[in-house]
């Protein structure tokens, strides 16, 4: 007697090969017991999977639940576990929620979440991970540590190199984080407090990572004008340490730039093939969410935020900002406000409404917006070129993954990216359409890749042995229904999704189960 039986599936098993016929998949407690034709035994449940595809719980090895706080607000990640992530891998992008050095360590995760009121009851990785262990969630949670977390305990707000034995401090607080069960380290390079660490300071901290086989994630320097550079200076990294690498959410920003992306492909196809140990992953749509400031020029940010307030109440600074805005190529017209500081009500407004609305420009609206609302200000432009989003989805070096956050269906006052609602089943619905890429490698982009790279033990896979994280969906009606304007909405087509052996999602509903397990490396 088993305790779930899952008949007549067909079952793709997350390695990228063939599926084979109909089979009957067994559980036991948080495993899988038994793969086979028709298995005779009974089961406290069983599912008729005819129809259906079953498929390994999805890994998204770029997710920012931690960063906007929904893994303590929200345990349920509705919007995850209902496109059928299982897993998911934090501390993206230089964030953390640890190690925490001194007060000004949780100040990179300002961009993503207000600080007010947050208590933390940790300081050490090890003490956060312990933390977050006994508190419930709906699925499986691995981090990693914040670049930016751990060097603005350090040094604050200052923007700076480091001297020597800060650099010596930084490494050693890495190794135990790491032996604490962090899964490697990430850096936001684009961002005002690590745009000034150099390429030495990121080798050296690159040299602990693979000492420990840890994966180093990297959100680049700049995916817009710079972006083959940006991208080479990484792949240098992975050819001269040999760290297991991975670049963020890549991809080519501004239209003015897309030319660039044959270059981009060309320069991680030839790393890899030369052996350096790099992947990246990608979100299956065109429209990007991020900061207001982060469209400044890279002067006005590196002071950090005091200097950059500066810049803008003097005339000089203030027109020569203004004159860099005009020249960028972007439309900031037609960008959306998808969030801001809680005094201002600008959220589904394009600039070019609010702009009319304070009779100014729209470069003149994006200045007064960040000056008013600061980092918090968070907008969503369309400047991907679409071919090349698909082709960054479909490339065999690539992941899918979010890039986002873990929401409920209550809609708050703030937009969400529908990514966070809709990724693996728009990327699946689209790859069965396109049949560009065949469906089983469609489903190893969400499970076993992914689940390899971050080093997750016997998850990926559906396969004897190993946790039962499985997501049963059904192909025809697989899809996102998460939209722009209205992002609060739940996908369809996947019937269930099961964690460690118990259904979050069952019958297309969540169950409010929380069986996800801490995971260390
Ligand atoms: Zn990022």
């Amino acid at each position: 007697m088993y305790n779930l039986l899952i008949k007549n599936a067909r079952v793709i098993d997350g390695s990228g090969q063939p599926a084979e016929g109909l089979l009957d998949v067994a559980v036991q407690g948080d495993e899988i017991v038994n793969i086979d034709k028709n298995i005779s035994s009974g089961a406290e449940t069983i599912i008729d999977g005819s129809g259906k595809i079953l498929t390994p719980g999805f890994v998204d090895i770029q997710n920012h639940s931690d960063a906007y706080w929904q893994l303590f607000d929200n345990p349920q990640l509705g919007s995850l576990i209902t496109q059928g992530f299982t897993t998911i891998l934090v501390g993206n992008c230089g964030a953390s929620l640890a190690p925490l050095l001194s007060k000004d360590s949780l100040l990179p995760l300002q961009k993503w979440h207000n600080l007010e009121g947050i208590n933390v009851n940790w300081q050490s990785f090890s003490e956060y991970i312990e933390t977050l262990s006994r508190s419930p969630l709906a699925c499986n949670v691995a981090s990693l540590v914040g670049y930016a977390t751990l060097r603005r305990g350090l040094v604050g707000d200052e923007i700076r190199r480091l001297e020597k034995n800060e650099l010596e401090a930084l490494k050693k607080i890495l190794e135990e984080s790491l032996d604490a069960g962090a899964f490697g380290l990430s850096s936001g390079l684009s961002y005002a407090h690590e745009i000034i660490i150099s390429e030495l300071e990121l080798f050296e901290l690159a040299k602990v990572l693979a000492k420990q086989k840890a994966l180093f994630s990297i959100h680049l320097r700049s995916e817009g004008e710079e972006v083959v550079e940006a991208l080479e200076e990484a792949l240098d990294i992975a050819r001269n340490t040999d760290v297991n690498l991975k670049i963020s959410h890549l991809k080519v920003r501004g239209r003015q730039n897309w030319e660039k992306a044959p270059e981009v492909f060309n320069a991680l196809d030839t790393a890899y093939h030369k052996g350096a140990r790099v992947h990246f992953d990608a979100y299956p749509y065109e429209t990007m969410w991020l900061p207001l400031y982060s469209y400044l020029p890279k002067w006005a940010m590196e002071g950090g935020r005091t200097l950059m307030l500066k810049n803008f109440s003097d005339a000089a600074q203030r027109n020569k900002l203004m004159a860099y805005l005009n020249t960028t190529g972007v439309k900031f017209s037609e960008m959306m406000v998808a969030s801001t500081a809680n005094k201002l009500n600008f959220v589904g407004k394009t600039l070019g409404q609010i702009a009319k609305n304070m009779e100014v420009s729209s470069e003149e609206a994006v200045l007064q917006l960040i000056q008013n609302g600061g980092s918090e200000v968070l907008v969503f432009e369309q400047n991907l070129d679409p071919t090349q989003v698909e082709e960054f989805v479909n490339h065999p070096l690539g992941f899918v993954a979010t890039d986002g956050e873990g929401v409920g269906k209550n809609a708050a006052s703030t937009l969400v990216h529908p990514r966070c609602f809709g990724t693996a089943p728009k990327f699946i619905k689209q790859s069965i359409a396109s049949k560009k890429i065949t469906l089983e490698e469609a489903i190893r982009k969400l499970t076993s890749g992914p689940a390899e790279k971050i080093g997750l033990k016997k998850r990926g896979q559906l396969k004897i042995g190993n946790f039962a994280d499985m997501v049963l969906f059904n192909p025809q009606t697989i899809t996102d229904k998460s939209t722009y304007q209205n992002p609060y909405q739940f996908s369809e087509g996947i019937e269930y999704v099961f964690v460690n052996g118990k259904p979050v999602v069952a019958k297309g509903a969540i169950t409010g189960l929380l069986p996800g397990y801490t995971l260390r490396k």
